[in-house]
């Protein structure tokens, strides 16, 4: 079959991509090759959702600035035929707390925040404790305090964006790339495990942490690797003030979700690739005492369930790569390695490449610096944030 456009993968960073694509009616016809409309596997349902302008580049800042307005508007802009698309938009804030010798960074990001319109608020220990009772201080240098910061129900928000882009006319094919081929300057066609070819004019990878699997079999290599996170949902047995979403420098990160909260440690010692099991301690070994520790009401807890996602971690500087493949197909575009801030850039890297292919550059989010180029130069662009 033909396509005008072919997205290689269907998450939520494919379907905001096909429907920026296709709301203004300007795309043609629009493919989406995606194998598991359940996504059991994907990263995007098992994300925490979260979405914070604490960080440090001006384009992660604007990235999430943008998807903190469109997810503000989703349930209404993304209705069908008059029905909503809830996504739970819960507008709790971000916590980002200095407990490891990063401070004058911190400090740095926040003058940065506050240039860029980030309407935060850098507190010292004394200002933490009397904003938050429940957190132990004493080992914190600094906080940052992002109040208008939020967090959504990631597969509501990859289910909202689908059935808005079917409705314009993207079609989901219940498929996987299994090669993907080109000649000259271009890609042609993607051969697909039911044995269905789509030829297309343009051609886009997003498949989260498949995608240098994928972008392999054309020659693209991009830096991105599959790393397991686990998550754990747990519900306090004390009562304790509204908090916000809190990541610190010792890697914990966690928010209030339902009567609990969901969040976890990241190891980064572990080595990349495809893990879905999750380690039978390490929770109790690991989360709760750094948890109990930051949060002293959290000494007591039920732990409910842990669940393991996998970032798609870009190697070079944890950023996302969004563009055209530059030096090579010169038909195909990218928006991978999002590492751990897919679900928040998603609308805005769907609306910077819709630019770039529909009218051949970046209209109201500059994102060069994000381009393929970086790769084979080895120019990392780095993120000085909390990742
Ligand atoms: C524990 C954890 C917490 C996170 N927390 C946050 C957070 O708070 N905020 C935030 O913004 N981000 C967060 N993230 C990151 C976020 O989840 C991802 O960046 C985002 O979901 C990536 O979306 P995606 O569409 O690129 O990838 P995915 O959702 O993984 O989608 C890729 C799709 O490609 C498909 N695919 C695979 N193989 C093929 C093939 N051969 N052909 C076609 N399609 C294929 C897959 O089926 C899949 O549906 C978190 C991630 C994890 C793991």
């Amino acid at each position: 079959m033909h396509s005008d456009i072919l997205i290689i993968g269907g998450g939520i960073v494919g379907s905001a991509i096909a429907y920026h694509l296709a709301r203004g009616g300007r795309s043609g016809d629009i493919i989406v090759v995606e194998p598991d409309p359940t996504y059991a596997l994907a990263a995007t349902p098992r994300g925490n959702g979260g979405i914070r302008q604490l960080f440090s580049l001006p384009e992660n800042i604007a990235m999430a600035q943008y998807g903190l307005s469109f997810f503000r508007r989703f349930e209404t802009d993304m209705a069908v035929d008059g029905d909503p698309a809830p996504i739970g938009f819960r507008r709790q804030g971000y916590l980002f707390i200095s407990d490891r010798g990063g401070e004058r960074q911190m400090e740095n990001n926040f003058r940065l925040q506050a240039a860029n319109g980030v309407g935060a608020d850098c507190l010292d220990r004394d200002a933490l404790q009397a904003r938050f009772p429940s957190l132990r201080t004493d080992d914190v240098a600094l906080a940052v305090h992002s109040p208008d910061d939020a967090w959504i129900d990631p597969y509501a928000a990859l289910q909202g964006f689908r059935r808005k882009a079917r409705s314009l006319g993207v079609r989901y094919l219940t498929d996987a790339v299994v090669d993907w081929r080109g000649d000259g300057h271009l890609a042609r066609r993607a051969i697909l495990a039911s044995g269905a070819t789509v030829d297309a004019d343009i051609h886009v990878l997003a498949a989260g942490a498949w995608s240098a699997d994928i972008g392999a079999m054309i020659g693209l290599a991009l830096p991105v690797e599959p790393m397991a996170r686990e998550t754990h949902f747990f519900r306090p047995a004390a009562k304790i003030e509204k908090l916000p979403f809190i990541k610190t420098e010792s890697h914990l990160a966690f928010r209030p979700e339902g009567g609990g909260f969901a969040g976890g440690l990241p190891d980064w010692s572990v080595s990349a690739g495809w893990n879905f099991d999750a380690s039978p301690d390490g929770f109790e070994k690991i989360v709760w005492p750094a948890v109990a520790h930051r949060v002293p009401a959290l000494e007591t807890l039920k732990l409910e369930r842990t669940w393991v996602g996998h970032y798609a971690r870009n190697t070079l500087d944890l950023s996302a790569i969004v563009g055209a493949w530059t030096g090579g197909f010169e038909n195909v575009f990218m928006a991978v390695g999002f590492s751990g801030h897919g679900i928040m850039h998603a609308p805005a890297a769907g609306r910077a490449l819709a630019e770039l292919i529909l009218d051949g550059g970046f209209q109201t989010l500059d994102l060069s610096r994000f381009g393929w180029s970086r790769v084979p130069e080895a120019r990392p662009y780095r993120e000085r944030s909390i990742v």
